[in-house]
Formats: structure tokens, sequence, C-alpha cells
């Protein structure tokens, strides 16, 4: 069976500390996308929200101030590019994104997109070549 692949929605921007690469910026990524017939792609750069207390030194500074830098996204007709974030559920269950400054950082970067989960919707268009990473 073969399956056309026409979305990633796990990728990181430089700007992610497991990223290594500086040029992959959303320019790039939405350039692989627009060369390799992706129609929906999404950043999800590590994040840990600055307002909960316990962030391991690896997250810490990936804080809001920190990802927000990948805004705005550069746009391209024909592709959904989506902003979001991974964060990370510790053992006692304190998730890296509150709820307060989540429906913030959505009311105020994304006002007319909905979202699920912490990916935000937007719409894409323009861009060059790169390739993709995922940590
Ligand atoms: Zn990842």
């Amino acid at each position: 069976m073969k399956y056309t692949i026409d979305h990633d929605l796990h990728i990181h921007t430089k700007l992610s500390s497991c990223s290594q690469d500086p040029r992959q910026t959303t320019e790039n990524i939405l350039g692989y996308a627009l060369n390799n017939g992706l129609k929906t792609i999404c950043v999800t750069d590590h994040y840990w929200d600055e307002t909960i207390p316990g962030a391991s030194a690896w997250y810490g500074p990936q804080n809001t101030e920190h990802i927000r830098r990948s805004l705005p996204l550069p746009q391209a007709e024909g592709v959904r590019f989506l902003f979001g974030c991974e964060t990370e559920l510790r053992r006692d269950l304190t998730l890296g994104v509150s709820p307060g400054r989540f429906v913030n950082l959505i009311s105020s970067l994304f006002r007319p997109h909905i979202c699920t989960c912490p990916i935000l919707r937007s719409r894409v268009k323009r861009t060059p070549p790169s390739a993709l990473c995922c940590g």
C-alpha cells in the first residue's frame, strides 16, 4: 500500500534547543513544504510557559518570548502553516503550558484562527527550500 503524506505537524525551527541548523527558518520550512507537496505544516518548537514553576534547565529558556520569534509565519498559496509548540508533561502531571497563557498567546497573536491543542491555524504564503528537522 502506498501512502501520500501531505502534512508534517511536528517541525522544529532553529529556535528549539534540539536544532543545531541555523538554516531551519520558517521561510526555509515553508519552501520545503512548497517543493515537496506538503499542504499543512506546523512549527512545534519546544516550549515551557514561564508562569509555570519547575521548568527543567533545558526547557526553561524556551519560553513564550523565545518561541514568538518565529512569528509572523511566512505565507504561501496552497500551504497551511500552523503555529504550535511541543511541551513537557512532568511526572507530577504538570503541563508546561497554562490555560491562561495559551489563551493569551492565541488571542494576541492569532485572533482569527481556531486552535486544537497547542496548534494554531494560520495561512501560509511564499518561500525558499530547506530540510525539515524533527527532534
Ligand atoms: Zn519535537
